[in-house]
């Protein structure tokens, strides 16, 4: 267990109550202390219901969050998380959810990424009538998945935010509907973590994932986050002997003194001829 972060704090940014899932995860693991920064409006960083469009990368959005908080703090550790949403890498037709938590340790010159991916609540509707507003939200898991409704179409500034039960969306829904030049209603789910759970969820795997990637300590230095940095191909054909596209050895690196070390997997020796260039071309 790495004892870097024994009795320090680390800074995080963030006005959506992640700091509730990621420090039962970190603090008793690591024995640092979550310090929740507020003070700044990360939502001025980009939004999910395209008042402000987030500029640059999603690992980007996250470092610059890490480092708002610990110019805001004065600490040299800060940690900051963002989300995206897009279509699942398989089919493309469903909603997906990637989470990235970063930390930044200014002490030690790294920067270690926790990751985790899978499906999401994201999904919009735009609807004149009650029955297909009720159906949709059915659909999307409200109310534990909230609501966000404005008139119009999706680009219309009149935003109602916050919606979490029946009544409300209801009310909001007339409300909207009365506002409304089209008779057209657009509604969509609240992406804002504390708004969406299967989100959070996947903000708590991102946190595991990111521990066991602090819990690694690079066998030159002892620094955190000693992990796999590539993979590459040449896992032989278990008919022909053939490399193939499946990997056969791990690259290690240490973002600190940049030790790497090649190892040859150890989980499996063949690939399957399915997956041969020569046997299923
Ligand atoms: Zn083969
Ligand atoms: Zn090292």
């Amino acid at each position: 267990m790495s004892s870097s972060y024994a009795g320090q704090q680390i800074a995080f940014l963030t006005q959506h109550g992640k700091e509730q899932v990621i420090a039962p995860i970190l603090e008793p693991a690591l024995g640092c202390v979550i310090k929740h920064v507020t003070g700044f409006d990360t939502d001025q960083l980009g939004t999910f219901t395209r008042d402000i469009r987030r500029p640059g990368s999603q690992l980007d959005a996250a470092r610059r969050k890490a480092r708002i908080g610990m110019e805001l703090s004065g600490l040299s550790l800060g940690m900051a998380s963002e989300g995206s949403f897009d279509l699942d890498p398989f089919a493309g037709m469903f909603p997906w959810n990637i989470e990235l938590l970063v930390l930044i340790d200014d002490r030690l010159g790294i920067e270690v990424v926790g990751m985790a991916q899978g499906p999401g609540h994201s999904s919009h509707v735009q609807a004149s009538d009650w029955p297909a507003v009720e159906s949709f939200a059915a659909g999307v898991g409200f109310p534990d998945h909230h609501l966000v409704l404005r008139p119009q179409d999706q680009d219309d500034t009149r935003v109602h935010k916050g919606v979490s039960d029946w009544t409300g969306l209801k009310a909001s829904f007339e409300q909207c509907l009365a506002q409304s030049g089209n008779r057209q209603v657009f509604v969509e789910t609240d992406l804002r973590a504390f708004a969406n759970p299967s989100r959070m969820q996947h903000i708590e795997q991102a946190a595991q994932d990111l521990l066991k990637r602090l819990q690694s300590c690079c066998p030159e230095c002892a620094s955190p986050g000693y992990w796999v940095s590539e993979r590459q191909p040449g896992l032989p054909c278990s008919v022909c002997g053939r490399p193939t596209s499946g990997y056969l050895t791990e690259v290690w690196k240490c973002g600190r003194c940049l030790h790497t070390s090649v190892q040859t997997r150890t989980d499996c020796a063949f690939a399957e001829p399915k997956h041969c260039a020569s046997c299923n071309p």
